[in-house]
C-alpha cells in the first residue's frame, strides 16, 4: 500500500494534477462563495478542520466577546502532503461534499 501511495504522489508533483474528482483544481468542483482564513487543528485522511476567531460586540454589557468556529473542509490529494496541523490555509465554500463538509482548501498561506 505505502508504495502505491508514493508512486501516486509522485506522479502528481510530476504532472501538476490528481485524481480528486473534489479537487478544486484539478476536479470538478467549482469553489465559490465565502473564503476563510484560520489555523488547522485537526487532520483526517481527505479532511481538515480549521478554527477561527471572531469578536462579536454585545450590546447589553456593552463590551466585545470572542468566539471561536470550527469549520470541516475537503482537502484535496495534491496538497495532502504540504498542509499539516498548525499551518494557516484559505477555505472556499462550494457545494455540499458531505454530512458536515461544505468547503475545499484553496492555499496555503503558512
Ligand atoms: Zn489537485
Amino acid at each position: 500500500m505505502k508504495k502505491n501511495e508514493e508512486k501516486e504522489t509522485n506522479i502528481a508533483k510530476q504532472t501538476g494534477k490528481c485524481n480528486d474528482k473534489k479537487c478544486p483544481l484539478h476536479g470538478e468542483i467549482s469553489a465559490r462563495g465565502r473564503i476563510f482564513e484560520g489555523k488547522v487543528i485537526t487532520k483526517h485522511p481527505k479532511r481538515i478542520a480549521i478554527e477561527l476567531q471572531r469578536v462579536i460586540f454585545i450590546p447589553k454589557y456593552e463590551r466585545y466577546i470572542y468566539k471561536k468556529t470550527k469549520i470541516h473542509a475537503h482537502l484535496p490529494d495534491c496538497m495532502a502532503d504540504n498542509v499539516q496541523i498548525g499551518d494557516i490555509v484559505k477555505i472556499q465554500e462550494c457545494r455540499p461534499l458531505g454530512k458536515i463538509i461544505h468547503s475545499v482548501v484553496v492555499e496555503k498561506v503558512k
